[in-house]
């Protein structure tokens, strides 16, 4: 289904590249933070500042995921809402990494938020003004 993707700062964090996908079609608005995990539902695609819906759901993150497979290249993100979700992802990921090309989460340490490439473990800071990889621009 068709969606207008655009970038709005998170109500949570403060991170600039907190992701928008709004379903037109629908009047829904998905919004996640590839950073803190932070994540809310418009249901009728109302203005970000001024909620007044109570179909919106929403939540605090622990942080966010992202994968490519080899295979189809098209890559997936999420967020973590719960640190159960979080082992969750990296025991998946333990049991399916040789059919996957990258895999990263976020985490907080030491009060500053962090990308993590699963494959070499190497952490990147993630500044509130740092734009994360999408999927849609692999
Ligand atoms: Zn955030």
């Amino acid at each position: 289904m068709a969606s207008v993707i655009s970038d709005v700062t998170c109500p949570e964090c403060g991170y600039e590249y907190c992701l928008s996908d709004y379903y037109y079609k629908s009047n829904e608005r998905f919004i996640s933070c590839g950073r803190c995990g932070y994540h809310r539902i418009d249901a009728k695609g109302i203005n970000l500042k001024e909620p007044e819906n109570e179909e919106e759901q929403e939540g605090k993150g622990i942080g966010a995921y992202t994968f490519y497979p080899k295979e189809g290249k098209v890559g997936q993100r999420g967020c973590f809402g719960k640190e159960k979700q979080r082992e969750e992802f990296l025991n998946w990921f333990e049991e399916d990494k040789d059919e996957l090309e990258e895999a990263t989460i976020t985490k907080k340490i030491d009060g500053g938020w962090y990308q993590i490439d699963l494959f070499t473990r190497e952490k990147t800071k993630i500044e509130k003004d740092t734009p994360i990889r999408r999927s849609e621009n692999k």
